[in-house]
């Protein structure tokens, strides 16, 4: 049984309690899915978790609007990472896909809102580009003034979602101001002409991801999100928003590595006893549990500051996404370790949290991206 007294923290309510109690049932009845064909599991997942009403917390409820709930999103990441990684994905990306609808959206584009969070419509968040990522405002992607409308050309990658989506949030520069200042935000259904796959990539745990083309793909001036040049900071707030829950799944995968390496090292038998009475083994024990519970106090902080009215928490998140990443990329070493030949073998579940823990370390601002963040803010505000 997962060590569950972090819920007891003062962060949270009782909402979040039962949230963590229900949720619970829920996984250990429909998950983990079967992974063969990644986009029809994930189609699956999107669309069970819209029917039992799990996605409901990841965008605006248009009839009763109020802000996301940071807390339920991360309590929500870690219990689905924690059974399967897939399911993860599938309900972050429903959210990150729809963050700059909810933050920024007229009520007319708000209706897509309805279909994502039932689970009726899949969607993806399109910012990186082959010589963008890290460096969001070198983006080369255009879009440019058209009569009533804009014409948006080409490329974005690494697109969670690319291939099965059926809207795309995409950011293009519409040349405002140099840089940052000159990009702008839009929402583009999957059918609208011009919109391609030009590829699909293979990562080292599998889920939806393509390199897409835009081949002068004419949109409406209402799929403009907010104001032409808003759209650096439109990105920047909706990963201010979802970038604590990247540790919350994190801390998930390191929490079920810790939970497996418990059972192994009461189970396995070494020189005559289990090996949990080694020193050693010990040690490792007690470093996977510290690490996991530093990652749930920073990454909770981060969620409750946010839930608590901040306006940014941009030092939070980015200290929660850090370390709750880095310390899973540890933890989960050490379970590897502590399972031996077993925790190399394929399909073992640590060898397979060992292949899902690391993207995580470089998607939604790199780790070294986030010390930066981190030493600016810390300078500032000296
Ligand atoms: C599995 C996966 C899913 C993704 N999903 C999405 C998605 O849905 N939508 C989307 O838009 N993008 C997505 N991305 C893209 C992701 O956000 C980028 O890969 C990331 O921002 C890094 O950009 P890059 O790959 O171009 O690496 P680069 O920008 O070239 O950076 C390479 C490395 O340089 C280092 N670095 C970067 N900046 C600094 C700095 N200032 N100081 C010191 N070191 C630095 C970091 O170690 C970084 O990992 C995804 C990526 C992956 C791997």
């Amino acid at each position: 049984m997962p060590d569950r007294s972090f819920l007891n923290w003062p962060f949270f309510e009782d909402h979040h309690r039962q949230l963590a109690e229900h949720l619970e049932i829920w996984c250990a009845k429909n998950l983990p899915v079967d992974h063969h064909d990644i986009d029809a599991a994930c189609r699956e997942l999107v669309q069970k978790l819209g029917r039992d009403g799990w996605l409901k917390p990841t965008a605006l409820d248009t009839d009763n609007p109020g802000p996301l709930d940071v807390r339920t999103l991360c309590i929500t990441r870690e219990t689905l990472a924690r059974h399967d990684g897939l399911a993860d994905f599938a309900f972050a990306m429903q959210g990150l896909g729809t963050g700059a609808i909810t933050l920024f959206g007229t009520p007319e584009q708000q209706h897509w809102l309805a279909r994502t969070r039932a689970g009726e419509t899949i969607s993806a968040f399109a910012l990186s580009e082959p010589r963008s990522g890290s460096d969001v405002a070198n983006m080369e992607m255009t879009a440019t003034r058209d009569g009533d409308g804009y014409v948006l050309s080409g490329e974005k990658t690494w697109i969670s979602n690319g291939g099965i989506a059926d809207l795309y949030i995409v950011f293009a520069r519409t040349g405002e101001a140099p840089g940052a200042k000159g990009l702008s935000a839009f929402i583009v259904p999957a059918e609208t002409k011009g919109l391609g796959i030009a590829e699909r990539l293979e990562v080292i745990a599998p889920h939806p991801l393509a390199r897409l083309s835009f081949d002068n793909v004419r949109v409406p001036a209402a799929a403009l999100i907010g104001k032409p040049g808003d759209g650096f900071r439109i990105a920047m707030s909706v990963l201010d928003v979802f970038r604590s829950t990247v540790g919350a799944a994190a801390l998930g995968f390191a929490r079920r590595a810790l939970d497996e390496s418990l059972k192994r090292v009461a189970e396995r038998k070494l020189f005559g006893a289990p090996m949990g009475e080694l020193q050693m083994v010990q040690g490792h024990i007690a470093d996977m549990a510290l690490d996991v519970d530093a990652a749930a106090l920073l990454v909770y902080r981060a969620a409750w500051t946010k839930d608590m009215g901040a306006a940014r928490v941009t030092r939070e998140a980015a200290m929660a996404k850090l370390f709750a990443t880095d310390k899973a990329q540890e933890v989960i070493d050490k379970a590897v370790q502590l399972h031996g030949g077993d925790g190399v073998r394929k399909g073992h579940i640590v060898e397979s949290l060992y292949r899902e823990i690391r993207a995580l370390r470089i998607y939604e601002g790199a780790s070294d991206v986030q010390k930066v963040v981190i030493a600016r803010q810390m300078m500032g505000a000296a």
